[in-house]
């Protein structure tokens, strides 16, 4: 438009300039950003409601997350993409993060704070919506061992609710009496910030030449917040050490009978010797490039 020449318009332009300024306006925030693509290239991004497995009701009360038996994320668009190809990212472990904030719809949840089940349960549901629930993948056959490739229907996967009542609600604390040494433990599930730390230490004593495995002892230090009201790391990793196996076995039993999530079994037939047995799912890299 020439200089002056607003003087000269007629009002149709006036209006045309007036939604201009409206447009410019709302693009301050994410979501009027995305009706604007609505409106100028009619592409409408839904939305979708995912059930918590945690029924939300193991954060606590001042977290966005508390209470929420269901979250809403829109489906993958081509941002996404530019996130699951991130080297940086996937580098240093943080794309499935990164991917749950881009499309978590509440901008103030982090992934991180969020157990293991609820962001498997996040993450189903956007490769569901963005790519379809059928998912083609290698499995190693546990009777002969040979790669076979199967084919599976997420959406048949089931959901494990959380069952157990934590000490108190908005709480992730649970109570368990060992049956052997009759000591009161309180553990909890682990959040996406524990894999972190948990996948550091381990990486930092494969560094140190640290041969023997300790992923038993590392995933119950990671869950024991307290024994007998004891909360001091190294006192519990002490303890841990120490445990009578029946105890340790009970305690990895609760945690794996109450952990809320997506049950990830399902049946294979191998394509060798064709006997059919029952494996946890595996993620692998086509659960978010299906085309490779
Ligand atoms: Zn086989």
């Amino acid at each position: 438009m020439k200089k002056g020449a607003l003087s000269e318009m007629s009002e149709n332009e006036m209006v045309d300039i007036e939604q201009a300024k409206n447009i410019a306006a709302m693009s301050q925030g994410k979501f009027q950003v995305q009706s604007i693509v609505k409106d100028v290239f009619g592409l409408e991004v839904p939305v979708e409601s995912v059930p918590l497995p945690s029924r939300g009701i193991i954060y606590s009360s001042d977290s966005p997350l508390y209470g929420q038996e269901t979250l809403d994320i829109k489906a993958m668009t081509a941002r996404e993409e530019d996130i699951i190809m991130s080297r940086a990212y996937i580098k240093n472990g943080t794309v499935i993060s990164e991917l749950l904030k881009s499309c978590l719809i509440d901008k103030r949840i982090d992934p991180n704070d969020m157990i293991a089940g609820d962001r498997n349960a996040l993450m189903i549901a956007l490769r569901i919506t963005g790519y379809g629930a059928n998912y083609q993948v290698e499995c190693d056959c546990p009777k002969c061992g040979k790669d076979s490739e199967q084919s599976f229907d997420l959406s048949q996967l089931g959901i494990k609710r959380l069952a157990v009542n934590p000490i108190v609600e908005g709480s992730n604390q649970f109570e368990i009496i060992l049956p052997v040494c009759k000591k009161t433990v309180r553990v909890k599930f682990t959040t996406g910030h524990d894999e972190k730390e948990m996948s550091t230490v381990q990486e930092r004593k494969k560094k140190m030449g640290f041969q023997q495995e300790s992923n038993v002892t590392d995933k119950l230090l990671n869950s024991i917040v307290s024994v007998q009201g004891i909360t001091d790391k190294s006192k519990i990793g002490m303890f841990i050490k120490d445990m009578p196996v029946r105890d340790s076995l009970a305690l990895r039993k609760f945690l794996e009978d109450n952990e809320p999530g997506i049950d990830m079994t399902v049946n294979m037939k191998c394509q060798h010797c064709f006997e059919e047995s029952e494996i946890k799912l595996p993620i692998g890299v086509s659960f978010f490039w299906p085309d490779k």
